[in-house]
C-alpha cells in the first residue's frame, strides 16, 4: 500500500474508533487491588492496564494512536485528522449540555433542552 493510502485508512480506522468507544471502566468504582484501566486520549479505547500499586506510568494512548503520532500523520499539514477532532469536541460539548460554535465555520449547533 502507499503512504497516503496506508495514512488515509489509518485515519479512518481512528475516526471509526473516536465514534464506538467501549463503555469505560471507572477505576473508582472497582474494590481494592483490582487492576486500574486506562483510556486512550485520542480515541478512547484502553491504552493500558495495570496493577493497582503501578509504578510505571500508565500509558494515555493506545498503540493505534501512537503509530499514528510516532508517523507523524496527525500533524499532517492538509490537517487529515482535523475535521475528526472536531467531531469529538463537537459531540463532548453538546453532551454536556452546552451550545457548540464551530471555529472554522462560525456555525452554532444549539444544545438540546
Ligand atoms: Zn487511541
Amino acid at each position: 500500500m502507499l503512504e497516503e493510502q496506508m495514512r488515509e485508512f489509518a485515519l479512518l480506522q481512528l475516526k471509526l474508533r473516536q465514534e464506538h468507544k467501549p463503555e469505560h471502566i471507572r477505576n473508582e468504582t472497582l474494590h481494592a487491588g483490582s487492576l486500574m484501566y486506562f483510556y486512550c486520549e485520542l480515541c478512547g479505547w484502553l491504552s493500558d492496564v495495570l496493577p493497582e500499586s503501578f509504578l510505571s506510568r500508565p500509558r494515555h494512548i493506545c498503540s493505534e494512536c501512537q503509530l499514528l503520532k510516532d508517523k507523524g500523520w496527525l500533524e499532517h499539514p492538509l490537517g487529515w485528522l482535523e475535521p475528526a477532532l472536531y467531531d469529538v469536541a463537537k459531540q463532548t460539548t453538546l453532551e454536556h449540555g452546552y451550545d457548540y460554535t464551530d471555529p472554522r465555520t462560525g456555525e452554532t449547533t444549539k444544545a438540546k433542552e
